[in-house]
């Protein structure tokens, strides 16, 4: 097993191996190196640390449990599996922890102004709540295609006092809703900021957006050495962007013995234009401000993606995970469509846990895996959200 020391990414200029960057207009350097600078000043404050675990504790509901999945467990016959409950936190995933973390930071730069880009809608309730709880203006960017899919986010972020605008360029979806975001951030840079919401784009980004997902890993490896009293056999989790995998994973990287496995989307299989699995048949490239794996085609155009689930729905994947990829550290897999439905309906009916489809996507690898190896290996999945926003979806679909 390679041995990595996670404290040696990013480097100084935002670099994971061959990795991130700033691939950015010229106007944005100077926002994002503010940003960075206030990062690295705020990360260092005890005030800033304070009331942030505060709100994460009062406003969020963290800790969140670590849960024994007894029956799941059971009915597959193999490891023993746990479940990392983000879905329980405040509007229903991991997203909040990096939009409250975020809003403090745009507070101590004096912005005034709060946008976003939204996928599933999830990262988009999650900001317009923290803009609504420090009274920003807030305006989410949203492809209009995913806006019909998630009509309930979109509402509750209009309950939350958000303006949310429809993308209706390209695919309509997330890459789309990232590029308006960055269009308006330039022009509204001295007033706004913006709340990027995976472990993606230009540096700091990745970085910051790990950092305060690092929680997730943290709480994870004093519940499981608490209750078990060492440390798990694996954890897998689902990668979007890869903020809740990253998040998940860190406190574990140095940890030679416990595997990592993200769970791309492998949607209808891997042909082109039908998945989301960046490393099934993806390459090097760079889009919205990173250089990672993507999926274009010869000549560098970004490909259709597809998933069931939005939030998994993008064409390139967290450039500190193409690093980790690389040397062996995580590894990668895919659920398609089918395995992650097929998961959705199994949690719900064995455990009482309606997931939400990304995180369905990590529990479809669960079940995979767990019939095959022994008893007291101990598996963990991140359960990184709720699956109240996708019922109607999945109905359309499975009844
Ligand atoms: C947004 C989202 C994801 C995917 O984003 P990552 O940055 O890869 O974590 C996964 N699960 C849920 C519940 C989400 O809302």
């Amino acid at each position: 097993m390679v041995s990595v020391d996670p404290a040696l990414v990013p480097d100084a200029s935002g670099h994971f191996g061959p990795y991130g960057g700033m691939f950015v207009p010229e106007t944005l350097m100077t926002a994002l190196q503010e940003l960075e600078r206030e990062y690295r000043t705020a990360a260092a404050d005890p005030a800033f640390q304070l009331e942030l675990s505060g709100l994460l504790r009062d406003f969020c509901g963290r800790p969140t449990p670590l849960y024994f999945a007894e029956r799941l467990t059971g009915k597959l016959g193999g490891a023993q599996i746990f479940l990392k409950r983000e879905d329980l936190l405040h509007t229903g995933a991991h997203k909040i922890n990096n939009a409250i973390g975020q809003i403090l930071l745009a507070r101590r730069m004096g912005k005034s102004r709060i946008i976003a880009e939204t996928g599933a809608g999830q990262h988009g309730v999650a900001t317009a709540t923290a803009a609504a709880r420090f009274g920003f203006d807030c305006v989410i960017y949203m492809g209009a295609v995913d806006m019909e899919r998630q009509a309930l986010n979109v509402a509750r972020m209009k309950f939350l006092g958000a303006e949310v605008v429809p993308v209706t360029a390209g695919q309509a979806t997330l890459k789309e809703a990232i590029n308006e975001a960055m269009r308006d951030w330039v022009t509204n840079v001295r007033t706004t900021h913006y709340i990027l919401g995976s472990a993606l784009g230009s540096h700091p980004y990745p970085m910051i957006v790990r950092d305060f997902h690092k929680i997730i890993g943290e709480e994870t490896r004093e519940q499981i050495i608490a209750r078990t009293g060492r440390l798990p056999d694996h954890l897998i989790a689902c990668v979007g962007g890869g903020s809740n995998a990253i998040g998940f994973f860190h406190a574990f990287l140095a940890d030679g013995s416990v595997r990592l496995t993200g769970v791309e989307a492998g949607g209808e299989g891997i042909i082109c234009g039908r998945h989301a699995a960046r490393f099934q048949g993806g390459k090097l490239g760079v889009l919205q401000g990173t250089k990672t794996w993507l999926l274009a085609d010869d000549d560098g155009q970004i490909e259709l993606t597809h998933s069931v689930s939005a939030g998994l729905d993008y064409a390139a994947i967290g450039p500190e995970h193409s690093y980790y990829r690389d040397n062996g550290r995580i590894s990668y897999d895919f659920a398609t469509d089918d395995e992650a439905l097929a998961a959705f309906r199994t949690l719900a009916e064995i455990e009482g846990i309606i997931p939400a489809l990304e995180s369905a996507h990590a529990i479809a690898h669960v079940i995979k895996i767990a019939p095959s190896l022994p008893s007291d290996r101990i598996l963990i999945a991140n359960l990184s959200g709720r699956g109240d926003k996708d019922v109607h979806q999945a109905a359309e679909i499975l009844l």
